[in-house]
């Protein structure tokens, strides 16, 4: 039961955004950057953001050698060089938005291990930076396989290595914060714990019924984004949405610890990272497809006793490590690798960006930048 003022003053709202990861909260920066007077609400249904948005790896990246020519493979080279741009803008946005010091970015560059089964990829090198050269105007990938041995690295597996200056790595923790903050401050209300369980249209709006442990409610908005990732079929089954999940372990800090930037491995299923003087690790999603199909936030110890096997082998290799921690997020995957930005084929009035694959911390921005050209532009 509400009362007059709850009725009043909380209900009703002219942007509703689901989901409060960093594509729902660049939706919200991007509508109260464009209409400041508007009312905007964010409904997310974890105490903090519950799906990939605080969990991930923090790799200011946008596609290893490997990588994209294992997409080029699915996808042709010119929707290829879109999904590029759209992360390398991405990232630009996130860093104007927030400042570099804020999000803790470290222009370290990013680096791909060649090993043997992926040495052939090398012959691919000057077509791809041909190809790159279109968008950066500099050459993207060079090889730098002096460092393997600066880095400490098993040059019995590592056979080359890359390095693209134009990458580096962030602070995963203080980005989403103080995307939260921005937001905030701008006079966008947050809801936590409350999951949304159902939409529909009714009297010209979008009513959304939501649930929390204490109550259950309802709101009104003019527009709604759907910014639920790999929990979106929970609301709309049809879509081609795959959960994947994503383990990650960090260990204790490394005295003296030699690697640092944002590495990568195998097609990008593999990267490693430093923090501080920890080494923080994740992957191995392709060792076991079907059981990280999975929406359940949980580690297994065939992906963690393949990951700890790597870093003692190839990447830590004579170095004493503790593992301090061990957690999983869950990404979107789908048929192919693009992500979902459009309306709702039956709701006019609601926007989906979805299915942000395993680079949604690059394209979130941009992807709130496109629904909110939609939502702002649609009658
Ligand atoms: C381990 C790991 C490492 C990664 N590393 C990187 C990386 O280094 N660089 C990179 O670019 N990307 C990385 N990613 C991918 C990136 O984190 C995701 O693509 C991105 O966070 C997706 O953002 P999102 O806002 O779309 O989804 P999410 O962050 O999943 O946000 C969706 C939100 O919607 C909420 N929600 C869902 N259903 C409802 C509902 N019914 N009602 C209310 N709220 C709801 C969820 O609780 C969640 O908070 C990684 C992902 C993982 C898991």
């Amino acid at each position: 039961m509400l009362s007059f003022w709850e009725k009043t003053s909380f209900t009703d709202y002219d942007y509703l955004i689901i989901g409060g990861g960093i594509v729902g909260l660049s939706t919200a920066a991007a509508l109260a950057e464009r209409q400041p007077d508007k009312r905007i609400l964010v409904i997310e249904r974890g105490i903090l953001p519950l799906g990939a948005s605080t969990k991930n790896a923090g790799f200011a990246c946008f596609g290893s050698l490997t990588e994209l020519l294992a997409d080029l493979r699915v996808m042709s080279e010119e929707q290829l060089l879109a999904l590029v741009e759209l992360r390398w803008k991405g990232l630009l946005r996130l860093r104007q938005r927030l400042g570099d010091q804020r999000i803790g970015y470290e222009p370290v560059g990013g680096y791909e291990l060649i090993d043997e089964q992926s040495v052939h990829n090398l012959e691919q090198l000057p077509s791809v930076n041909f190809k790159l050269f279109k968008l950066f105007k500099q050459t993207v990938f060079t090889l730098e396989n002096d460092k393997i041995r600066e880095f400490g690295f098993n040059a019995q597996y590592c056979k080359s290595l890359l390095f693209n200056n134009l990458e580096g790595v962030l602070h995963t923790g203080r980005m989403m914060k103080s995307l939260w903050q921005y937001v905030s401050e701008r006079g966008v209300h947050i809801v936590t714990g409350c999951q949304v369980r159902e939409l529909h249209e009714q009297a010209g709006k979008i009513r959304v019924a939501c649930q929390s442990i204490a109550q259950t409610m309802v709101f009104d908005a003019e527009k709604v984004a759907v910014c639920t990732n790999a929990f979106t079929r929970e609301l709309f089954p049809t879509l081609d949405i795959q959960p994947g999940r994503g383990q990650v372990l960090i260990t204790e800090p490394i005295p003296h610890l030699r690697v640092r930037g944002a590495f990568h491995m195998q097609e990008g299923y593999y990267y490693f990272r430093h923090v501080g003087n920890c080494l923080l690790f994740g992957g191995g999603r392709n060792a076991d497809f079907e059981g990280e199909s999975t929406t359940r936030f949980e580690t297994t110890p065939l992906i963690m006793d393949l990951l700890e096997e790597k870093l003692r082998h190839i990447i830590l290799p004579n170095t004493n490590f503790r593992v301090a921690m061990r957690w999983a997020g869950i990404m979107a995957f789908g048929s192919d690798k693009q992500p979902i930005v459009c309306p709702h084929p039956t709701l006019p009035q609601v926007f989906l960006g979805v299915r942000m694959g395993g680079m949604g911390v690059a394209i979130g921005s941009m992807i709130g930048e496109q629904l909110a050209d939609m939502m702002q532009h649609a009658s």
